[in-house]
């Protein structure tokens, strides 16, 4: 969090809500394509749950395996 000496943010990723400036084509955060959300399907929202949901998946899978072996 900076508060000082930070570019002015005009609009918000929609993915993760990070402020991004219109000269931004990527999201600095999430890596979200705020290009081709602007004309076109989101490629990258699917591509960011699914990744969120692995992590999740591996982290029950890590407590079964630790709950099971206890
Ligand atoms: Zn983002």
């Amino acid at each position: 969090m900076s508060a000082s000496a930070a570019p002015p943010a005009t609009d918000a990723c929609p993915l993760c809500e990070t402020a991004v400036t219109s000269a931004d084509e990527r999201c600095p955060a999430c890596g979200a394509d705020l290009v081709g959300l602007a004309s076109g399907p989101a490629f990258s929202q699917p591509l960011f749950w699914w990744t969120a949901m692995g992590f999740v998946l591996v982290y029950l899978v890590t407590l079964a395996v630790v709950a099971a072996t206890r």
